[in-house]
């Protein structure tokens, strides 16, 4: 298991190069991307890098139905979760009330036919977990999938919004207009996933998105050769091999 180390950006997670490194005025670091535009969500953290054992370990939930293994990442989510947390300002800090835990949904045929959501497995076990418990609660149900989406491999980012556009809906806003949501999936991959919940969230009223994930891809590292001993020959090997509903591994193009 890889934790993401180095320096990464306060807002989305990625791994920033040293030029981006400093911190801005306000205290946080943000990567050439999040200088340029505004996420709908107000942080993204993850447990860690999408590769080596951690990328098994998800494999075997997904594609192998190994579910015992939502423990194991259920628990990991829950340290992402605290150091979101923990890492905020006091005044920025979660509201006392508990917070609605919102799993990325499946299309219902593609949950039908895998028979569980992998996001809603991770985000059961890690309520489970001791400093998560009474704090969020489970909001199954609050984002619905309404649409199937294509693989997002080889798009342009802006194919994949437009890919992503209208698959999500919230059909109960009242439940989530003025409080906050933690959206949670297994992997961030390029955010296309996550920035078109949260928007949708954002529209259904809620007042802030935060967004946990148990491992994320650095898209750094591939563009790079190598970034602070990252293996970039392993992670090239990963990215052959699609989930069918990930995102692209190709550098993001605001
Ligand atoms: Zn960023």
């Amino acid at each position: 298991m890889r934790p993401v180390n180095g320096k990464v950006c306060s807002v989305c997670g990625e791994i920033v190069l040293s030029s981006y490194a400093d911190l801005e005025p306000d205290g946080q670091r943000r990567c050439p991307v999040c200088r340029r535009i505004e996420r709908p969500f107000s942080r993204a953290v993850a447990y860690g890098s999408y590769d080596g054992g951690l990328r098994e370990l998800i494999h075997l939930l997904k594609y192998n139905g190994v579910r015992p293994a939502a423990n194991v990442l259920g628990r990991m989510l829950a340290e992402a979760i605290a150091a979101l947390e923990s890492s905020f300002p006091r005044q920025l800090a979660f509201t006392p009330e508990p917070i609605a835990l919102i799993p990325v949904p499946l299309f219902k045929a593609r949950h039908r036919q895998r028979e569980f959501n992998q996001a809603e497995l991770i985000a059961r076990a890690a309520l489970k977990c001791q400093p998560l418990q009474g704090r969020l609660y489970l909001a199954q149900d609050l984002l619905r999938r309404t649409r199937d989406t294509h693989s997002q491999i080889g798009l342009t980012s802006h194919q994949r919004r437009e890919n992503m556009r209208g698959a999500f809906a919230v059909p109960r806003p009242a439940e989530i207009t003025g409080r906050e949501g933690l959206l949670v999936d297994d992997v961030y991959t390029t955010g296309t996933t996550v920035t078109e919940c949260a928007k949708i969230l954002r529209r259904a009223g809620a007042s802030r998105v935060w967004v946990a994930t148990v491992a994320r891809t650095l898209k750094l590292a591939s563009n790079q050769g190598t970034f602070q001993g990252f293996n970039v020959a392993e992670f090239q090997g990963a990215s052959t091999e699609q989930p069918e509903n990930s995102e692209t591994l190709q550098p993001e193009k605001p």
